[in-house]
């Protein structure tokens, strides 16, 4: 840090507008309009009603004895239950704790413990799982239950202490969200732990508030067709307990656009919701966009002009021409837990709007360029930074405003995270001279062969380009003579019938046109049903090692 500049003198009375997420909320798209927010078939409300009832939880949340500093956790579907508490939570300087309800109950409860939560929403689906936890989360102190509306009620025995709707009738409508410092605590959310216990990442009012900023201008700005932007019609197609939905609701909010909750992922309700309300915008993990497009109604819904952020794993180009071909507006996002999330988007330069669609399908299944206030370097095991050559490969590390400072509690984890002052990501790219970079693997999931180094992310991309392929893994398995060799696993699309032999033949093709090396074809090549899956629904390759190897 540069030492002897001078520091802005403020007068007494000045007003230093600390980076709150109720700033958010100012805009007078948010205010103005009656615009509206829809859950599903059941429940509507226009945003001033939402407003009202922001505050209305913030309040009775206050009223319940919720003090700034105490952590109230949420385990809710994608819902306007769980955006009102993106903005009520923090709004009275309590953190969010946006439980994963997709780990097991004890990683949950390892989970609710760490973060120390004091009051838990429950969604009724997700009872049975409090119902095996609750006696072991000394913390908690009130159940609140959430109830579906136009559902019947869960049976169970769990005594809660009010019902959503209970609380907000606590709170007013024209409570006033307090000021406070600007770098405290507004979130908080674990790693997905497919390696030992899950990790606790946190942000602050001022990380959130950049974070959305930035995306949002580069969705809307930077990208030269403006992907978000007003009159479009947003639907979260990523769980809300993933790092806030990736940023997109608060910047939704904030552009005071028609937003669309979709509950539980269930195909024919999110196509319903896509066609009944002309949803325009949305973002999701490439499992859910193949889940989406395998669904029976797709073949009756029309998907085309659906602008949508596919991120969390690689993207392959099998998967984007199949949605491309259906009229699909289909790029990259990158990020991960530790990043708020948004590092980079593959947003096409004006002049690339005019290629083929097979040239625009390589930049949109790129990992991207950095958004605004993102310092990405691609750096060597020395940290240097690598040549932009599309090459050589390192290290993803990076800086912005958003990135979580440390682990929570877990101080040796974080120092390792922020070795030599970056954010170490654990992923290994190629960066272009255009700045677009391409990740083509993770630093755990590379294979090591002879000496070589395979990108399963690559090996994984050709197969995809298969026609009869829904779906593929490929991971290294250990080898006495080679240290590992590939392996791969490939689910077949619909009616298709195909073998492992018809895969290497394809395959085959790259090694004869130089695209791969010869030992970079699977030795291995398993058809089957159903790749293993983590709990955000991206391929889980340590399962897949480990089955493996169980099996032989
Ligand atoms: P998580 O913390 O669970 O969100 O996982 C973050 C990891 O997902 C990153 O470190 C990447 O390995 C992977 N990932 C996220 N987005 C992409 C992407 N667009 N392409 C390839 N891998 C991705």
């Amino acid at each position: 840090m540069l030492q002897g500049t001078r520091i802005i003198e403020r007068a007494d009375n000045a007003y230093p507008y600390p980076l709150l997420i109720k700033r958010l909320l100012d805009m007078p798209s948010v205010r103005a309009l009656n615009q509206e927010i829809i859950y599903r078939n059941t429940r509507r409300f226009t945003y001033a009603q939402f407003l009202g009832r922001a505050r209305q939880l913030a309040s009775g949340l206050s009223r319940m004895g919720v003090r700034p500093g105490d952590t109230v956790a949420f385990m809710d579907w994608d819902s306007y239950r769980y955006l009102e508490a993106y903005f009520a939570v923090p709004g009275i300087g309590a953190v969010l704790h946006t439980v994963n309800v997709r780990l097991s109950p004890d990683q949950i409860r390892f989970t609710m413990n760490h973060a120390e939560d004091t009051v838990v929403f429950v969604h009724q689906d997700f009872i049975p799982i409090v119902e095996a936890i609750r006696e072991k989360v000394p913390s908690v102190k009130k159940w609140i239950l959430i109830k579906e509306p136009g559902e019947p009620e869960t049976a169970h025995t769990m005594r809660f202490d009010a019902e959503y709707e209970e609380v907000l009738a606590l709170g007013n409508t024209d409570f006033e969200f307090p000021d406070m410092d600007e770098n405290s605590q507004a979130t908080m959310s674990y790693t997905t732990g497919t390696t030992g216990d899950p990790k606790g990442v946190y942000f602050s009012h001022r990380q959130l508030v950049l974070h959305t900023l930035s995306v949002g201008m580069a969705l809307g700005n930077i990208d030269p067709v403006g992907k978000f932007k007003a009159g479009d019609v947003y639907m979260p197609m990523t769980p809300m307990f993933h790092v806030h939905a990736w940023g997109l609701p608060y910047i939704a909010t904030l552009m005071g656009v028609k937003q669309v909750y979709p509950g539980r992922y269930e195909p024919a309700m999110l196509l319903k919701l896509r066609q009944e309300h002309k949803v325009t915008f949305s973002h999701c993990v490439p499992t859910i966009l193949q889940m989406l497009l395998s669904a029976p109604e797709a073949k009756t819904t029309d998907l085309s002009g659906w602008k949508m952020v596919i991120g969390g794993a690689a993207f392959t180009t099998g998967l984007c021409k199949q949605a491309m071909d259906l009229g699909m507006d289909v790029f990259t996002g990158y990020g991960m837990s530790e990043t708020c999330p948004i590092l980079t988007i593959s947003i096409l330069k004006p002049e690339m709007l005019e290629l083929e669609e097979s040239e625009q399908v390589d930049i949109r299944i790129k990992t991207g360029i950095a958004v605004p206030l993102v310092e990405l370097k691609i750096m060597d095991t020395e940290l240097n930074p690598i040549p932009m050559d599309n090459v050589t490969s390192g290290e993803i590390c990076v800086r912005s405003p958003w990135c979580t400072q440390g682990y929570f509690k877990g101080a040796q984890q974080g120092k390792a995270l922020w070795q030599g002052g970056y954010l170490h990501t654990g992923d290994v790219a190629v960066r272009d001279a255009n700045g677009y970079v391409r990740i083509t693997d993770r630093l755990k999931d590379v294979i090591k062969t002879g000496g070589e180094w395979i990108s399963s992310l690559e090996i994984e991309n050709l197969i995809s380009q298969h026609p009869a392929v829904r779906e593929a893994a490929v991971v290294g398995v250990p080898d006495a003579k080679w240290g590992e060799r590939p392996l791969a696993m490939v689910v077949v699309a619909g009616e298709s019938r195909i073998g492992s032999d018809d895969i290497k033949t394809f395959l085959m093709k790259f090694v004869e046109d130089g695209v791969i090396e010869k030992w970079a074809l699977p030795e291995r090549i398993l058809i089957t049903e159903t790749i293993p899956k983590t709990s955000v629904g991206k391929i889980d390759k340590k399962v897949i090692r480990v089955n493996v190897q169980s099996n032989g």
